[in-house]
């Protein structure tokens, strides 16, 4: 029997760079006028000039020019798409290689943090208190950038560990979960309190926070993975839950020899590449819509298809079937496409008799995530389901502002996005509190 140990099957996929290798790669850079892959960056790092300290051999400069625009610059550069921002627009991509700015940007950043460097200092005393609510990128981006400015930021976050979809929910094998703590602790040394299992609505009242603190941002991320509503739905396994055992607690995960994954975005991606890796023999894809409609990364989806996962596409599954309580199979109907739905994408109708059953033993849904419920109890006007905020990242109730996954109302969300979000409320945040006008009114 094949022993198999996840520290090795499921550890970061891409190795670091050697001295060389970076130097190598920085030296081909043009480190362009104007460059295009700044202007792809969402958070706009400067990254010829990063590129440039790495050739000259400033490694603290280069991360400190990476992180001045991008806090969480060391999980970004392992989870960005960068194959769809900065590296897709490198000027040496359309007749050579593009430059490997995500594996440069690694390479600064682990530099300092493997030495225990901090770049930043926490600003003079403002005598101002922030709250943020909720610690993963986004919160802890902005409860950063705030404390660089000198404000008195208290994180509060429901799990046990702060971090959030860095911490529990990107797969390993693209961010470790070590890498993401190192950035909890980088932002706690710049002074912020971060307090764990401290859930807004459950042991952390609203009237509190609104008392106790000169602003608020909201950066409580996206809820669970919705159900299937389909007949056997208690025997499927929620694909965050699975993604976080794997990253935690992968020796008690339980992972059958046929999976079936439903749903076809990344996380789908990254819950069939788990149970691929963990030892399934085989593991498919159902997705009800075609290769075309899929929301997975190009680079995700052909990542899967060699590690020998299935796809079963116009494909939609109606009921999990269980025998003496273990799955023995999905009974699933063809699709054909139709006219567009709301989402702008051919809707999926059942091709009548075309029901069968897929065998398998274990169900992992992956079908996106609920939006914030939060908003409502806390009475904030949404959009779509997400929390409504205007250009300032300020919500319908003045000095409480949102930003990340929880009021990505257009487009994917993504950890890059939910940075900016984060870095640029806490600049509408620091503008509001030291404005006379903003100040005058507290
Ligand atoms: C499986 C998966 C894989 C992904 N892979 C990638 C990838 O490779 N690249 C990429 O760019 N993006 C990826 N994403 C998206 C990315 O992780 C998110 O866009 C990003 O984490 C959003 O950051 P956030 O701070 O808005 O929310 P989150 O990271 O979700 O953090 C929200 C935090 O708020 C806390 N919280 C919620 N409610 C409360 C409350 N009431 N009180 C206190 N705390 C609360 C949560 O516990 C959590 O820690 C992935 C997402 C998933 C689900
Ligand atoms: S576009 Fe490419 S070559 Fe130009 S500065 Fe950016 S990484 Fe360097």
């Amino acid at each position: 029997m094949q022993i198999i140990k996840p520290e090795e099957v499921l550890a970061e996929y891409l190795p670091p760079l050697t001295d060389h290798e970076a130097l190598v790669e920085a030296h081909r850079c043009l480190y362009c006028y104007d460059a295009p892959c700044t202007h792809a960056c969402p958070t706009h790092i400067d990254i010829p000039k990063f590129i440039k300290k790495i050739a000259s051999g400033n490694l603290v400069g280069s991360a400190r020019t990476i992180l001045e625009a991008n806090l969480m610059g060391a999980t970004c550069a392992r989870v960005c798409p960068v194959e769809e921002l900065c590296e897709g627009a490198c000027v040496l991509g359309a007749e050579h290689r593009p430059i490997a700015i995500g594996r440069l940007q690694r390479y600064a950043t682990d530099y300092v943090y493997e030495r225990g460097m901090d770049v930043f200092k926490p600003g003079s005393p403002t005598g101002r208190k922030v709250a943020v609510i909720g610690a993963g990128p986004a919160g802890l981006t902005c409860a950063g950038e705030l404390a660089k400015l000198g404000h008195s930021v208290t994180v509060f976050e429901k799990r046990e560990l702060a971090g959030g979809l860095s911490t529990y929910g990107i797969i390993g094998l693209r961010e470790p979960v070590g890498v993401a703590l190192a950035e909890v602790e980088m932002v706690r040394r710049l002074g912020v309190t971060i307090k764990t299992q401290m859930e807004l609505g459950r042991n952390l009242s609203w009237e509190e926070v609104r008392v106790q603190f000169d602003a608020v941002f909201l950066s409580i991320g996206l809820g669970a993975v919705p159900a299937l509503g389909i007949p056997g739905e208690e025997q499927v396994v929620d694909g965050l839950e699975f993604i976080e055992a794997a990253k935690l607690n992968p020796y008690r995960l339980w992972v059958g020899r046929q999976v079936a994954v439903i749903g076809a975005g990344n996380t789908a991606m990254d819950c069939a590449t788990i149970a691929k890796r963990m030892g399934a023999e085989r593991v498919t894809v159902v997705y009800r819509r075609s290769e075309k409609e899929m929301t997975a990364y190009p680079h995700e989806y052909s990542f899967v298809k060699n590690e020998g996962v299935e796809f079963r596409f116009l494909t939609q599954p109606v009921e999990v079937l269980s025998e003496g309580g273990q799955v023995v199979g999905l009974r699933c109907v063809r699709m054909a496409l139709g006219e567009p739905d709301a989402s702008g994408r051919p809707a999926p109708r059942p091709v009548a008799g075309s029901e069968f059953v897929l065998p398998c033993d274990q169900v992992v849904k992956a079908i996106g995530q609920e939006k914030p419920t939060l908003a409502q109890v806390l009475g904030l006007q949404t959009e779509k389901g997400y929390i409504k905020v205007n250009d300032d990242f300020e919500t319908s109730l003045p000095k409480v502002y949102a930003g990340g996954d929880c009021v990505r109302a257009k487009g994917a969300a993504s950890t890059v996005m939910a940075v900016q979000d984060g870095k640029m409320a806490a600049f509408a945040i620091h503008r509001r509190l030291t404005s006379s006008v903003g100040a005058a009114a507290d």
